[in-house]
């Protein structure tokens, strides 16, 4: 089990007793996250990391999984598209058996937190329960909410506005609403198997396992199998670069269980894949942190090549192992790469292909991106400086009350 001083020797004394003290404030409260995923994707990434490190200093936290069928998930997920500006119409049933699914979580969940902090809009409706046991309820939105349907955006915001605040994680996601917003941008752990340092022997002994051949250039995106993260026009990237230069292209994925179009995906990406033998589309299972983190680490090139994006985990995982990312300027990813500095930002297939094919040839270039992505990492987005904010962000809720948290 990782203790907080481990952490001291990336962070620095300072950032560590700053997380006692605010920890000894909090000391006993209880802080119940409640998401609709244990496995797969960011935000279960996040609070596997972050519970654990809460109740070490003293927070009494714990981590909720509202339960939903493949008809509820079917419906979050075309909300979550909707959101992301795919234009989608909604029937009012769909409405209304969120709202049904989201009570029946009400009736069955111990709503007991201190801090009732809910994650994303799947749960979002658990906060009609607020008038009968009161509580202090945060609103915390990991997605990009720059151009959402309308019809979904009134939905939500009637939900939204009931909470004592909202927590978004890019400058560009804030909207207008009558309820206190806060910036915290989520973050990485240094330490956990998906980031801490791998000898060469065990970074190569899983490139062999999946007969990718290490010798030869690695252009690698690791992301759920969906359409926002653009593996088509990764493959379609990867092929005009590889008129030029010679690489290998990994695609490597998995499910999550509250991600039902992750199927579809995947057998389109097979086939426009076609049978190139140095593609290699991996079906990741859950837990599979020691061979993304050894992915990252023996590629040559890390792609994210999203068309919406919330924060972009996947960049600043790798930015920290000193990869040369490039990837595309949605979502919190410009907040991470300032272009030709501490990464490579495109918008286009060919600007992908092009940059890729210039960091093959330009290896010294590449690296000095891959160190500036680091310290950029370090500075801004690990797991300590987004425990102060979180525990900030509660103490002035249960404190001062939420007219206090500082506006956006
Ligand atoms: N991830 C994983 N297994 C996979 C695909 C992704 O563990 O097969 C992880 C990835 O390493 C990152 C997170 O899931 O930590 C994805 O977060 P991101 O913010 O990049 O995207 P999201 O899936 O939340 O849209």
């Amino acid at each position: 089990m990782r203790r907080i001083e481990d952490y001291e020797p990336i962070v620095g004394r300072f950032r560590i007793h700053e997380l006692y003290k605010l920890g000894e404030k909090l000391n006993g409260k209880i802080i119940q996250n409640i998401n609709s995923t244990a496995v797969g994707g960011g935000v279960a990434e996040i609070l596997d990391r972050m519970v654990p490190l809460l109740r070490q200093l003293g927070i009494n936290a714990r981590w909720d999984v509202i339960k939903g069928g493949e008809e509820f998930f079917k419906i979050t997920k075309r909300f979550h598209n909707a959101l992301h500006g795919v234009k989608l119409d909604f029937h009012e049933k769909e409405f209304e058996y969120f709202l049904e699914v989201n009570r029946e979580n009400a009736e069955m969940m111990d709503l007991v937190g201190d801090v009732i902090f809910i994650h994303d809009p799947q749960p979002i409706a658990l906060v009609e329960k607020k008038k009968e046991i009161g509580r202090n309820w945060l609103w915390r939105c990991h997605i990009d909410f720059s151009t959402p349907i309308p019809q979904i955006w009134e939905f939500l915001k009637g939900y939204i506005e009931e909470y004592d605040a909202a927590i978004f994680s890019a400058p560009a996601f804030s909207r207008e609403l009558k309820i206190p917003q806060v910036l915290i941008s989520p973050s990485i752990d240094p330490l956990s198997d998906k980031n801490k340092e791998l000898s060469t022997e065990e970074v190569r002994s899983v490139f062999e396992s999946f007969k990718i051949d290490l010798s030869r250039p690695v252009v690698t995106q690791i992301s759920r199998f969906d359409y926002l993260k653009d593996p088509l026009g990764v493959i379609d990237a990867y092929k005009m670069a590889k008129k030029y230069v010679d690489c290998q292209l990994v695609l490597a994925g998995g499910p999550a269980t509250d991600d039902p179009e992750g199927e579809i995906v995947f057998n389109a990406i097979k086939e426009r894949a076609a049978s190139d033998p140095d593609i290699f589309i991996l079906l990741l299972p859950p837990a599979s942190d020691i061979e993304i983190n050894a992915l990252q680490r023996g590629s040559t090139i890390v792609l994210q090549k999203s068309l919406k994006e919330g924060f972009g985990l996947t960049v600043a995982e790798a930015l920290w192992k000193e990869r040369p990312v490039i990837a595309s300027a949605v979502g919190g990813i410009p907040l991470q790469i300032t272009h030709k500095y501490s990464g490579i930002l495109t918008r286009t297939v060919e600007g992908t292909s092009f940059w890729i094919k210039q960091l093959i040839q330009e290896p010294d270039f590449a690296r000095m991106l891959g160190k500036n992505g680091k310290e950029r990492i370090k500075n801004n987005f690990l797991i300590t400086r987004h425990l102060t904010d979180y525990m900030l962000t509660f103490l002035h809720l249960m404190e001062g009350g939420a007219e206090d948290i500082v506006y956006l």
